[in-house]
């Protein structure tokens, strides 16, 4: 679709695709159950037969991308949150009864789920398909109808999306505009009925203002900066091996990974000797190997580099493992951090890519307050055995979600919720929690034909009503 915007009196590309899918939802309203069944199925069908395409339209737009990121971390990813939909949606769809205070028997109460109904979603680049998708899906279950702003930056996987939709759904159900800040600043003006972003802290601000002019809500999945955090007692060669993992993924550009570790003082240098073993034969070449993602091109990885020069100047030790010798490199080569301070802008932004700034540490508290004294990160990462501690972690500290002993497994499961909170987002989705975000949970009163509420809440006050409020103040 192309970007032509509003000059004359004539509507742009996104207010006509607005205002086409809006118009729908207001002659036709939300979609029926086996509408949304249909759909999800062609969608998961779809995906599994154009996984190869997919495949390369991903790796194009990433100047190389390790297949098999692509198949399990987006697609696998999205078949299992489709299918946990698919196999759950009856039951979500069914409207709740509640209890009703005895005081108003015999009235009934019901809570019904129900579509918002037109949902907004923007996606990012670092998993262009997932990101997109996924939202998507979950607002569809809910019998919303959608217009997806994918990432510009991403425009192969893009267009392969719009042919996609286009194939499944009806255009007065789903529609995909394409474009860069422009479009994506008048998509977000519109006055959707929920705004689904995912993207970066900045623009999810400026999201959530003109979302604001509408009161539209907004769920914002956002970044920031994961810590990962070793206790000393945790066997440090599992937990090097298991950030490395969590870190190398998509090389880095993952919200999810482990932006710096917290590692005990007198444990640094074995750290680093057993992260640089594992990573030297998982990753035993950098350029050429296809198993390894590239950097999302040239602007990122002179922004990388650049983070590396701000961190040297100021006193930073780099580690460079296994460097690639290729002249025209498109990777960069996994790197550690060490005597790094809070002066470093790599300790200051999420850094979105496989840059690994150790932190040292001499007890748990002043772990955990290094933690907090930072805005709210989207994961914690802790590597103990102790139950105790563990608690006191989870207790101590907020974040979005946690992983023990383990890194951004906790994405991969639908039963349970996934949203950041503060700097890292606001909002949930994945599973249940997708189908309420983009459901309104409607309270119904069905008062009954005997109720003697009609009688007693009524103006002259009685004696009797006055009594009553008193004993239901105080029984
Ligand atoms: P970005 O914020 O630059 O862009 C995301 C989307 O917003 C794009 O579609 C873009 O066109 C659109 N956009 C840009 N300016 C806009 C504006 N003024 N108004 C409305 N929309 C606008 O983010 P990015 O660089 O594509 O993605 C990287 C960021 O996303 C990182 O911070 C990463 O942590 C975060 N992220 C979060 C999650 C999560 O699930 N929490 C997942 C992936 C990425």
């Amino acid at each position: 679709m192309s970007e032509d915007i509003d000059t004359t009196n004539q509507k742009s590309t996104v207010q006509l695709a607005f205002s086409g899918v809006m118009k729908a939802y207001r002659e036709q309203g939300s979609l029926s159950k086996k509408d949304r069944k249909k759909y999800l199925k062609a969608l998961k069908r779809i995906l599994i037969k154009r996984q190869e395409d997919f495949v390369s339209a991903i790796s194009e737009d990433f100047g190389g991308r390790s297949s098999m990121e692509t198949k399990f971390a987006e697609i696998l990813m999205l078949v299992f949150s489709i299918r946990h939909t698919l196999q759950n949606l009856d039951e979500w769809m069914e409207n709740q009864s509640s209890d009703t205070h005895w005081a108003f028997w015999p009235a009934r109460l019901q809570v019904r789920p129900q579509a918002k109904g037109v949902v907004g979603v923007i996606s990012p680049w670092n998993y262009p398909l997932k990101l997109a998708l996924t939202p998507l899906a979950q607002a569809i279950s809910a019998g919303n109808r959608v217009l997806l702003k994918p990432s510009e930056l991403a425009p192969k996987t893009s267009s392969l999306v719009e042919e996609i939709i286009t194939e499944i759904f009806p255009a007065d159900v789903v529609r995909v505009v394409t474009g860069g800040a422009e479009v994506a600043t008048e998509f977000s003006k519109l006055p959707f009925h929920h705004l689904f972003f995912t993207g970066s802290y900045q623009t999810g601000k400026k999201i959530m203002a003109a979302a604001s002019q509408n009161l539209t809500p907004v769920t914002l999945e956002l970044g920031g900066k994961s810590p990962a955090l070793i206790h000393p007692s945790y066997s440090i060669s599992k937990a090097a091996s298991r950030i490395a993992t969590g870190k190398l993924l998509n090389a880095g550009q993952t919200c999810l990974a482990p932006d710096y570790v917290l590692c005990p003082k007198d444990r640094v240098g074995d750290f680093v000797n057993a992260i640089t073993k594992t990573i030297k034969k998982t990753h035993s070449k950098i350029e050429n190997n296809e198993d390894y993602t590239a950097i999302f091109g040239p602007k990122h990885l002179q922004r990388l580099q650049s983070l590396l020069t701000d961190a040297e100047g100021k006193g930073a030790k780099i580690h460079v493992i296994n460097p690639s010798q290729e002249e025209l490199m498109k990777k960069m080569a996994p790197t550690l951090l060490t005597e790094v301070s809070d002066e470093m802008t790599v300790m200051q932004e999420e850094i979105f890519g496989p840059i690994l700034p150790i932190v040292p540490y001499t007890n748990l508290d002043e772990a955990i307050a290094f933690i907090n004294d930072r805005p709210r990160a989207l994961a914690v990462y802790y590597f103990d055995n102790r139950s105790k501690r563990v608690r006191q972690v989870l207790n101590q500290t907020v974040s979005g979600g946690v992983c023990i002993n383990d890194t951004i497994l906790q994405i991969s499961q639908e039963s349970v919720p996934f949203g950041g909170i503060g700097q890292s987002g606001m909002g949930r989705y994945h599973g249940k929690a997708g189908f309420d975000t983009f459901s309104h949970l409607k309270t119904v009163y069905y008062q009954s034909r005997f109720s003697v509420i009609p009688f007693v809440l009524k103006t002259p006050y009685t004696k009797l009503i006055r009594t009553l409020v008193r004993f239901l103040m105080w029984r």
